[in-house]
């Protein structure tokens, strides 16, 4: 049986009557209401750690993670294994990575999923975020601000806003010039699956995409471009003068792109004429 990480996430906001963003920044004291120590060591290939014992625990986060974002996201991923997954008790040690990767077994791909879940709907709850995600047009600068006041990664901000935005936009994020993997908001999908396009995840980059630019030499000044749609879609009945909107930052140590794509226009092959 899964366990839903955001209602987890709810439940306890609920629980420990957070009602602003100031709140939750103060990650010590929340993880000290809920009977968990947080402290720093050396640890070996893990991220964090955590250990239960008698309802309470400590939270070990690798001395090696420099990013406070980073560190926030691995507390409260911790902070989700504890209020979730306690009955498994023991250890459990955490390579917590809110960028993807392959793990060992099913379980504990799904604890890990499960715990992750938790961490972004706690650090970026859907009763403030929300309201942010539909209040303006589409941009990563806007992902970017969102991320800042949270105190959250981009990445993780960004994957959460295509959840609450209302607009056709999708995540996209590249690495060695090669797309990795995509998210997309429900009024994406519907395009997506109306004209049946998709982005060809291990491809190439396409050179008249932002990105292309962007891995070529990371200092390029435009962060958005109005590019052609078949320069990140392929297959799909979409016209042929389409274009979209491209926002991309780049991530150069880790050789990374990420994007924003935002279907600001009629895209679709239909002659058909709406007026209104
Ligand atoms: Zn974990």
């Amino acid at each position: 049986m899964m366990a839903d990480g955001s209602k987890f996430a709810d439940r306890l906001l609920n629980l420990l009557n957070i009602t602003t963003r100031a709140d939750l920044l103060l990650l010590d004291e929340i993880c000290w209401a809920r009977r968990l120590l947080i402290k720093d060591a050396n640890l070996d290939g893990a991220e964090a750690r955590l250990v239960i014992a008698k309802g309470q625990g400590i939270i070990t986060v690798s001395t090696a993670i420099h990013d406070h974002r980073r560190r926030r996201f691995s507390i409260s991923h911790e902070l989700g294994h504890f209020e979730m997954h306690r009955g498994v008790g023991g250890v459990i040690g955490c390579t917590t990575d809110d960028i993807r990767q392959e793990r060992e077994t099913q379980t504990v791909q799904t604890l890990e999923r499960e715990a992750n879940e938790f961490a972004s709907a706690f650090l970026l709850p859907e009763r403030f975020i929300a309201p942010l995600c539909k209040s303006r047009m589409p941009s990563l600068d806007h992902v970017a601000e969102i991320a800042e006041s949270f105190s959250t990664s981009l990445i993780a901000t960004a994957l959460r806003y295509i959840k609450f935005c209302d607009e056709p936009v999708a995540i996209v994020f590249s690495k060695s010039q090669h797309i990795q993997w995509f998210q997309e908001s429900v009024e994406f999908n519907e395009i997506r699956d109306d004209l049946g396009f998709f982005f060809d995840v291990h491809a190439r980059i396409d050179v008249e995409c932002l990105a292309h630019k962007l891995f070529q030499d990371p200092a390029f000044p435009s962060r958005s471009k109005k590019v052609p749609a078949s320069a990140w879609f392929i297959n799909g009945k979409f016209k042929n003068d389409a274009t979209i909107q491209e926002f991309s930052i780049p991530m150069p140590n880790y050789n990374s792109v990420l994007t924003l794509i935002w279907i600001d226009d009629v895209i679709d092959d239909d002659e058909i004429e709406y007026d209104d």
